[in-house]
């Protein structure tokens, strides 16, 4: 079949690439220690800290996610400690499992995959850990899988009401630059994320960001580490900072998106990220009018800015649906991960995304509905202008 006009990328991640983004790879590798690269290099981890809203250091790996969350463990970490790992979704158990494949005593608090991490529950095992044998909490801010978006601050709150030296430990991966972070502000110790969701960039990149007490703590840490290792990157010579040489290509990317993200604005890069994820609810919500489309999310504020999961009735195929959207439309949404394998599909609305990108999918997505005779109330497309154009009578009224 020949296909012509674009792809909508609405997948969780990788998301879409901006053409500034693409273009800024478009040279030649240069020497590695030529000065105007490490003078690039250098700007990334600064105006990183400035997204990560903190005065620590930030590592930069030639990795994913998945790579960023072992560099938090084995920076911090020894064998036998013990980590509680809070329930969200399919990461946290990701980033548990990967702790316990480490060495690490993990112990799992329960989730029903369907609210956010349980705050109440966490506070009463960390008052009731006494001989303070808990070493981190590992906390995930946006449960890609879910949905669903978890109150860090709240988990900071908890170990302050417990009294709880516990370390925290925060995956940011598809909740930096879409939604508030604030590293300093909330003592969250690590925070792990990757260049391919709100950052806009290819994949490729994994960060640590890494408060002064983790830094200090980390360096007794007993496991084994060589590439991720925090201290041997924390150094003044430029070819030690990525262990070897750096990603060349990638880190140009992280710089023309750091420049889009921070022109922009991180508080109106929230907010466009709000304006657009409530646009999209107000198409699900009609759907799921008629009983069989729902949000994955019971707690409408819980409901996360970067995707939402949209969950069918038993007896429906949410991965026809999928697989119609981007064999016949050309817009690629998630699939559902882990518990909700088949029953799940995920539209994602973070990092470069604008009205007319999400309008499109919701209209695909409502032709895959009615072509599948999967039961939904019309008019999402309308619902959703609807929610925007609010927005814009606010903002008028405002102005006014
Ligand atoms: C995407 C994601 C990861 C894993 O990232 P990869 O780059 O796929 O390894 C981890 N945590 C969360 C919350 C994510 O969204």
């Amino acid at each position: 079949m020949i296909r012509r006009g674009m792809d909508f990328l609405l997948a969780p991640g990788p998301t879409h690439v901006p053409d500034r983004v693409l273009r800024a790879m478009n040279r030649p590798a240069v020497e590695l220690s030529r000065p105007d690269f490490v003078a690039t290099a250098r700007s990334c981890f600064e105006d990183l800290r400035r997204v990560f809203r903190t005065s620590g250091r930030v590592f930069v790996y030639a990795c994913n996610g998945h790579g960023a969350w072992e560099a938090a463990i084995v920076n911090t970490l020894s064998a036998g400690d013990r980590v509680l790992v809070p329930g969200t979704g399919h990461f946290s158990n990701g980033w548990g499992q990967m702790a316990q494949a480490l060495g690490v005593e993990v112990e799992f608090l329960p989730t029903d995959w369907r609210r956010a991490l349980d705050i109440g529950a966490l506070e009463a095992r960390l008052r009731g850990d006494r001989d303070r044998s808990i070493k981190a909490v590992l906390a995930v801010q946006t449960d890609t899988a879910t949905g669903i978006t978890s109150d860090i601050p709240a988990v900071r709150a908890a170990l302050d009401a417990a009294d709880h030296p516990a370390l925290l430990l925060v995956d940011a991966t598809a909740s930096l630059g879409t939604v508030d972070l604030r590293m300093d502000d909330w003592r969250v110790d690590v925070t792990v994320s990757a260049s391919q969701k709100g950052l806009m960039s290819p994949p490729g990149l994994g960060f640590t960001a890494v408060g002064e007490r983790a830094l200090a703590l980390g360096r007794d840490a007993g496991m084994p580490r060589t590439y991720w290792n925090w201290y041997g990157r924390d150094v003044t010579e430029s070819y030690r900072w990525f262990c070897g040489t750096a990603p060349e290509h990638l880190v140009w990317a992280l710089r023309e998106s750091l420049d889009m993200l921070l022109e922009e604005g991180l508080d109106a890069a929230f907010a466009r990220h709000q304006r657009l994820a409530d646009a999209v609810r107000a198409g699900v919500a009609q759907w799921a009018r008629a009983g069989v489309v729902d949000f994955n999310a019971v707690v409408p504020a819980e409901r996360s800015n970067s995707v939402t999961t949209v969950r069918l009735a038993d007896g429906h195929d949410a991965t026809a649906v999928r697989t119609l959207c981007s064999e016949r439309f050309s817009v690629s949404l998630g699939g559902g991960l882990g518990d909700l394998g088949g029953k799940a599909f995920r539209i994602a609305h973070m990092g470069d995304v604008n009205e007319p990108t999400l309008l499109g999918g919701l209209g695909v997505v409502e032709a895959a509905l009615d072509l599948l005779g999967i039961p939904h109330e019309k008019g999402a497309v309308s619902a959703a202008i609807a929610s925007l154009n609010a927005g814009e009578d606010a903002v008028r009224a405002a102005a006014e």
